[in-house]
């Protein structure tokens, strides 16, 4: 049942999944929510591309912690499962090094002791120990960090004892805390891999980020039928239930405001929406950069945002391929061999790495309907520095050396996938993904995860100098990823509610 109509307007900027639930939560809360997407399609970073009978998901390749889609459904008074339907990916991740060692990740702990040992005999106490370890960090920071609107560092620390502030390991680095159970580099390696997409390497950033690797083995990971785009048609779908406007095609070009107030939007075909409260799903940097420029009460924050560190760019090959692909499963993590140089590279030295670190996704193996009977839909996801670090580049250059070498890798690995059999491709750069969806400097996956760029850290989800303008996605609190963006549409209603009531 829909709510009851306020005379409370809420512009949203941008139906990317921080947009999309950040819609839900509002509406659920009766105000009267308009959204403005620049694209002709909803989804943002998780957007679709059909080509020749091939269905790809641009970006998000897997879902995990279902669990946050249930919650966000449920709140609206709808079952998730009545929209999606998700097929479980298993083994949740295989990791392959040049010299043919492989690790596969698996939800099943027996599999993935058995997997683990193969690289280090008598790993079993070791996994134990550490999923032990993995989980209650995780339960910690679920139940009394993640999700939490705090402003003060002190009181969003002070929910933990001092026990509890050393079970995070916020002071030791990942690698080192994942030594502490695995003598494996290999598996060291594999689990700190993870590290790339908060935008850090693993011998940086902090240990609690264990939770990544142990949530997916934890929770698992997910394929929703037809794609990760099935999430977006779902959520599309229950905002219309609920009344939402969608307006796509609408490029906003400036939020107004007047007298430290929003007033609504300037869209690019020179319309004006007026609204007293904005909430904005661009890149949060971007929109007070872009679409805020005018106002000089956010000079502070946009110095801040100047500071920030981001995550880095990715190349991504779409491939449509005739044929099975042998020899690999759904998901797989290709490692060089010089991982520490690759980190380095990629975060220190602003270059693409020699030998590269790249995954590959292969979602028609869990959905073939996916590509056409017998074919396969390939998503390469190839990480790259920032396009300001990288400086000039000539893209379609360095796009055919990145296809050679991932071939070359394939090639070593016995892989059949060979370049007569690709039948399409498209290509992101992170030019690309930077003009199509208006990401900060090409990063793909946002601000990055260090110890000081989480929680009150993050950039806030509100502008405290300028009343009604609020911010969602994966720039803002709680981060970056899937489950965190939804969760960061219900904080984002959260303040709003709070402070607009
Ligand atoms: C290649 C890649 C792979 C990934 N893989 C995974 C994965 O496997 N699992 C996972 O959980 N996460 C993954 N992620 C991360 C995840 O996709 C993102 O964290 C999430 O989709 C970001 O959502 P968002 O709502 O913050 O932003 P966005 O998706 O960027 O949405 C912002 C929206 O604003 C719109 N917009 C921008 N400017 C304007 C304007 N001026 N006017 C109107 N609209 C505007 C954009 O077009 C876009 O639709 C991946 C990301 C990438 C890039």
């Amino acid at each position: 049942m829909a709510p009851a109509m306020t005379t409370k307007p809420v512009a949203i900027v941008g139906g990317g999944l921080g947009g999309l639930s950040a819609a839900l939560h509002l509406r659920r809360h009766g105000y009267d929510v308009a959204l403005f997407e620049k694209n002709a399609q909803l989804g943002g970073r998780a957007n679709r591309i059909v080509a020749h009978g091939f269905q790809f998901d641009t970006g998000p390749s897997l879902l995990n912690y279902p669990w946050v889609c249930r919650e966000l459904f449920a709140a609206t008074g709808a079952r998730f499962e009545d929209y999606v339907t998700l097929h479980a990916v298993e083994p949740t991740i295989s990791f392959l090094w040049p010299d043919g060692a492989k690790l596969i990740l698996s939800s099943h702990v027996d599999r993935l002791i058995a997997s683990c040992s193969a690289l280090e005999p008598g790993a079993g106490p070791g996994v134990m120990a550490f999923l032990r370890d993995a989980r209650l960090k995780y339960d910690l920071a679920f139940s009394k960090l993640v999700t939490r609107n705090e402003d003060s560092a002190l009181r969003w620390f002070s929910k933990l004892s001092l026990a509890e502030m050393a079970r995070l390991s916020v002071w030791r680095s990942l690698y080192g805390q994942l030594g502490k159970y695995f003598g494996s580099s290999r598996i060291r390696e594999a689990l700190g891999s993870y590290g790339m997409y908060l935008g850090g390497s693993p011998f940086d950033l902090p240990g609690m980020f264990t939770i990544l690797p142990y949530g997916e083995m934890a929770y698992g990971l997910w394929l929703p039928k037809g794609g990760v785009y099935a999430l977006v048609e779902a959520l599309r779908k229950r905002n219309t239930e609920l009344g939402v406007a969608f307006h796509t095609n609408a490029a906003v070009t400036r939020i107004n405001a007047a007298h430290g107030h929003v007033r609504g939007l300037a869209l690019a075909d020179d319309a004006v929406f007026d609204a007293p409260i904005v909430v904005s799903n661009v890149e949060a940097p971007v929109t007070d950069a872009r679409l805020l420029g005018h106002e000089n009460a956010l000079a502070r924050r946009r110095g801040r945002a100047n500071r920030l560190r981001f995550t880095p760019g990715v190349v991504t090959f779409y491939w449509g391929v005739r044929g099975l692909v042998h020899g690999m499963g759904h998901h797989t993590i290709f490692l060089p061999n010089d991982y520490r140089g690759a980190f380095r590279d990629l975060f220190r030295n602003g270059r693409i790495p020699s030998q590269l670190p790249f995954y590959i996704s292969i979602a028609s193996e869990t959905d073939p309907d996916l590509a056409p009977r017998g074919d396969s839909t390939v998503f390469v996801l190839i990480p790259t520095p920032r396009l300001s670090e990288l400086g000039p580049c000539d893209w379609p250059a360095v796009v055919a050396s990145l296809r050679n070498q991932i071939l070359d890798r394939l090639r070593l690995h016995d892989i059949d996938l060979t370049q007569d059999r690709i039948a399409h491709e498209t290509v992101y750069t992170p030019e690309d993904w930077g003009e199509r969806f208006g990401l900060h400097d090409g990063s793909a996956f946002g601000a990055a995860h260090t110890l000081f760029q989480v929680g009150p850290f993050r950039m806030a989800n509100y502008a405290p100098e300028l009343a009604g303008m609020y911010y969602t996605g994966a720039s803002t609190t709680p981060g970056t990823g899937i489950p965190m963006v939804l969760l960061s549409g219900a904080m984002t209603a959260q303040r709003v509610t709070s402070r607009e009531a």
